[in-house]
């Protein structure tokens, strides 16, 4: 039978028993002092096919911080918004930095690596306001039509201790600007960019809401056309390349898929053209990535023969 018609449900039971464990290893992230607060001993996981099956294992509907699995989004709503003339403003290279680094900026004059680093994620965020008057707005429509999830909300306090905290962003954001490379004032495009960091989502619902990424742009149960199948797959091969921080060549070569981590514990990847999986576990390994859910992702693409290679 044709590997996307495999039963998920026993591999994603044999999975939450294999990485028993990893969880609660790691270490929760805490320079945003409202995530240190989460529990480490989480672990779910989802798989949403295009075939209209849901499967899940664990913690899957317990809601968590998804930060920079939000550049996804943003990056699909910029893109959409400016076309490939982004393509001027930010890269598409791997940084083989950490996220939130600033060095290649000045070298490169202020044109950030790629979309899915902190400095790409700014100046993607200024696309987006200079685009829209309520930018907040649109993107909780986006995410809660992509999820099929109208209670998709923002975490105030989250985007407000991050704020606090927020010295290496706000630094990244104003040396953008001094480079000319965002329009709109450093503290309107940091603002948006910790309220995209503080949506809450559960497995579920990444797990539902990047099908559209598996399905050539085309979002799976309203069958509306997000993007084009062109910016569909550009956007997967930044994920590949670029989407688990400085690990990403790591990661490739351990489950070899398209994948976006965020610092809450959450990683999503995406099959192409048969299924997008979330997993979430808080405890990160010391690139950021959550250490259960890498391990789970490794697992599965293994188990299912899933993997683009
Ligand atoms: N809001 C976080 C930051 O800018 C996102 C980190 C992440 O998930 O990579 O530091």
């Amino acid at each position: 039978a044709p590997l996307a018609d495999q039963d998920f449900a026993p591999i994603l039971d044999w999975i939450a028993a294999e990485v028993r464990p990893w969880v609660g290893r790691g270490k929760v992230a805490d320079y945003i002092p409202r995530l240190a607060e989460v529990p480490a001993d989480r672990f779910g996981m989802a798989v949403a096919t295009l075939d209209g099956r849901l499967l899940q294992v664990g913690d899957a509907e317990e809601a968590f911080s998804i930060q920079s699995i939000s550049k996804v989004f943003t990056l699909t709503m910029a893109l959409e918004a400016l076309g490939n003339e982004l393509w001027n403003r930010v890269g598409r290279e791997p940084s083989g930095s950490p996220y939130n680094s600033l060095v290649q900026l000045e070298r490169e004059h202020g044109i950030p690596r790629n979309p899915l680093i902190n400095a790409g994620a700014h100046v993607v965020a200024d696309v987006i306001l200079s685009s829209d008057d309520d930018a907040r707005g649109r993107l909780l429509s986006f995410v809660r039509a992509r999820s099929d999830d109208m209670a998709v909300e923002m975490d105030p306090e989250v985007a407000r201790s991050e704020r606090v905290a927020g010295y290496r962003n706000t630094a990244l954001a104003n040396f953008i600007r001094s480079f000319g490379n965002l329009d709109n004032p450093v503290e309107a495009v940091l603002d948006f960019y910790y309220h995209q960091c503080a949506i809450r989502m559960n497995c579920v619902d990444l797990a539902r809401s990047f099908l559209y990424l598996a399905n050539r742009g085309r979002c799976q149960h309203s069958g509306e056309v997000v993007i084009s199948p062109e910016r569909a797959k550009r956007i997967n091969a930044i994920m590949l390349t670029c989407g688990t921080y400085d690990a990403a060549g790591e990661f490739a070569f351990r489950v070899g898929l398209p994948a976006k981590s965020g610092v809450g514990g959450g990683i999503v990847a995406v099959v192409p053209n048969v299924l997008a999986v979330a997993v979430w576990s808080p405890g990160l390994d010391d690139k950021g990535n959550s250490l259960a859910g890498a391990q789970a992702l490794d697992l599965f693409t293994t188990r299912t023969g899933l993997s683009v290679f």
